[in-house]
């Protein structure tokens, strides 16, 4: 039996409080099995500098204290070496040699830009008015399947991240979803019940059951991430994770040690 927190940031990402050491604390006073360090990727060329470590601090800061963790004995199995990596495209080559020199026991991949546009950002809301929010979602799936393509990932992250704050698309976008989770499943990809969404306007888990069911249908591997980006939230709604993965993935999880995988129950 195994509960597992793969998706949490600290202060290190700008927009975050606590640190690594704040957050392994709190997993282990929740009885957790494992918490991931999932920390925002540092980009090249200072991009998006304001929600995320530059690279020196990755080098001075987060691979050092997360290196500690896992060195002490005590927490070694506990502390998941982990990177929540955006897939941007024309930095896939950055981002590839930025993974390879580095070992991680996971990667994340996030879309949080459509184009250029950080839709997952407050200041940016108001773009969703001016433009069509069937195009927006459609956008989004096909950044979301690109990421999939890109072979750089081990999980993707909140896969239906565009309806943060409560837009909803005015066409059935069922086919679009069921192709994007069948390539998902092609790439052997794992999806995470990413449970911040909750904590969002839009109130849901991201995914929404419906991506769930074709994940299921498919056979897309699970695992779990609260987003948390304070030590309080850290496996914030769990249960209602744990609902879902009994529903949706046979009351299994994915669990991941130097990139490689292993099936284990939530009960
Ligand atoms: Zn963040
Ligand atoms: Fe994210
Ligand atoms: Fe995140
Ligand atoms: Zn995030």
């Amino acid at each position: 039996m195994m509960i597992v927190d793969y998706h949490t940031h600290t202060s290190l990402c700008k927009h975050g409080e606590g640190s690594i050491e704040d957050y392994v604390r709190r997993g282990i006073d929740l009885g957790l099995h494992e918490i991931g360090c999932s920390e925002h990727v540092p980009m090249p060329e200072g991009f998006d500098s304001v929600h995320r470590m530059d690279i020196s601090q990755y080098y001075a800061d987060y691979a050092p204290a997360v290196g500690a963790l896992k060195e002490n004995t005590k927490i070694r199995s506990l502390c998941g070496r982990g990177i929540e990596a955006d897939y941007f495209p024309g930095t896939e080559d950055w981002i590839n040699g930025f993974i390879r020199e580095n070992s991680f026991d996971y990667v994340i991949g996030s879309v949080h830009f459509i184009g250029e546009w950080g839709f997952d950002n407050p200041v940016f809301v108001h773009h969703y008015e001016e433009r069509d929010i069937d195009s927006t979602y459609e956008a989004y799936f096909e950044a979301i399947r690109k990421s999939a393509r890109s072979g750089l990932f081990d999980i993707i992250g909140h896969c239906d991240l565009v309806k943060k704050f409560g837009h909803r698309p005015k066409k059935d976008l069922t086919d679009i979803l069921r192709e994007t989770m069948k390539v998902i499943a092609d790439h052997h990809l794992c999806i995470e019940i990413n449970t911040s969404g909750l904590r969002k306007p839009v109130k849901e888990i991201y995914p929404s059951e419906p991506i769930l069911s074709f994940a299921k249908e498919f056979k897309i591997p699970l695992t779990l991430g609260s987003d948390a980006h304070s030590p309080e939230d850290v496996a914030r709604d769990f249960d209602k994770a744990v609902a879902l993965v009994d529903r949706y993935g046979g009351g299994k999880i994915t669990v991941f040690e130097e990139r490689n995988r292993r099936e284990v129950s939530v009960h």
